[in-house]
């Protein structure tokens, strides 16, 4: 029963409702709400000389409200109306210890302020906070009980504490999330870019070679002289394309570790490997990235050209890459070049390199030095 069309619950850990009930609650705070509930013992002591009957109810209604708190835990993932229900049978219960004499229900304000910023929205939690904390002092001080107006201040307390940090996390994630999404799209620019400039360059001087080559085929045997007058200028703008090509693909070159990501996608398909490589990266300095994507460029090609590998995948983030593949195993104590001229790339920028086979197959990992903000480049 998770939450669609509602708000979410504020404390709700994504994946939790799959764990077993008491995983999810201490997953979702059961932990640090868990020692608040010896408060449930005062109105047990107040009650305790008016005779065991009443001791029993009293010890029942706490038993309900520790109950409905702890339970606040459980029902993260209810639709927003169950949650509300879920809170007010936690009001319900301590109201109804109002009804035993001496029973201070308001010494559990900060049950219900904690269970609220952590179950319904911020906004309407903080309207339950408030009108508790009004109403809890408000009847704290006609009956001149002070203990009472400092409990219901920590509920208010604790309410912003718990209410604020969740609000952090929750914008600290989607900040993570909205930079995973820049990365993509800066794969998907990238391509684009390349194709772009290849449309433009070529698309032009093969449409005028196309037309040119008409006219040379129509005058050939009217008259030769312009025929020739053709074919020459054929021959420049197709020496002029492929210089412009060579311009391109020399700007193509410049290595990043998304775009070289993506060729080792469509290189290990073409041969028949399958590649498990992320759609997602952090954003990355030039240096590093350019540093990453050599490595996954040697990785791979190694892996299409040495392992006889049926799959491979590649791990990065912004300070490290893994190409694991499941072929026949890394066994050249010697270096050829290419990781000889990865490590010594590597090393002089202070990382590590390591190739090594593994229980099956090869697995190369490039890990870069980590880097102050001064030294950042
Ligand atoms: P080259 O590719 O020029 O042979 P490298 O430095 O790239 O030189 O690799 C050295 C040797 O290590 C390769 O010749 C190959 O025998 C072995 N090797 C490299 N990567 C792998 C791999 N993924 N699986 C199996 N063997 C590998
Ligand atoms: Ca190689």
């Amino acid at each position: 029963m998770t939450d669609q069309t509602g708000l979410q619950a504020p404390g709700l850990v994504p994946g939790a409702c799959d764990l077993p009930w008491y995983r999810r609650a201490f997953a979702q705070g059961a932990g640090y709400i868990l020692p608040s509930c010896v408060f449930a013992f005062i109105p047990i002591a107040y009650a305790w000389d008016a005779g065991p009957a009443l001791v029993t109810l009293v010890t029942l209604n706490c038993l309900a409200i520790v109950a409905f708190f702890i339970g606040s835990t459980l029902v993260m993932h209810w639709p927003e109306y169950g949650r509300w229900l879920w809170l007010a049978g936690l009001i319900g219960a301590i109201l109804v210890l109002g009804v035993f004499p001496e029973s201070r229900p308001l010494y559990f304000a900060p049950f219900v302020t904690c269970a609220a910023v952590t179950l319904i929205a911020w906004r309407h939690a903080l309207i339950v906070v408030i009108a508790t904390t009004v109403i809890g002092i408000g009847f704290s001080l006609l009956r001149g009980d002070l203990f009472g107006v400092v409990m219901v201040l920590m509920g208010l307390a604790i309410a912003l504490t718990v209410g604020i940090g969740i609000r952090y996390d929750a914008a600290r994630a989607a900040l993570r999330k909205a930079e995973e999404r820049t990365a993509v799209l800066a794969v998907a620019a990238e391509r684009e870019r390349i194709g772009r400039d290849l449309h433009d360059i070529l698309g032009h001087s093969l449409t005028t070679i196309a037309v040119k080559a008409d006219l040379a085929q129509r005058l050939a045997s009217r008259d030769p002289d312009a025929t020739a007058v053709q074919i020459g200028e054929i021959a420049a703008i197709a020496r002029q394309s492929l210089k412009d090509v060579r311009a391109t693909a020399a700007g193509m070159r410049e290595v990043r570790l998304a775009s070289e990501i993506a060729a080792a996608r469509s290189v290990l398909t073409a041969a028949g490997i399958e590649c498990r490589a992320p759609v997602a990266l952090p954003v990355i300095g030039d240096a590093d990235s350019e540093l990453l994507g050599y490595a996954v460029r040697e990785a791979v090609t190694n892996v299409v050209r040495h392992s006889r590998a049926t799959s491979c995948t590649i791990e990065a983030d912004a300070g490290h890459v893994t190409v694991t593949d499941d072929g026949r195993g890394f066994t050249g104590a010697r270096d050829g070049s290419g990781l000889a001229g990865l490590r010594s790339r590597v090393e002089q920028a202070g990382g590590t390199f390591d190739v090594r086979a593994s229980s099956n197959g090869t697995v190369l990992s490039v890990r870069l030095a980590v880097r102050t903000p001064e030294g950042a480049r």
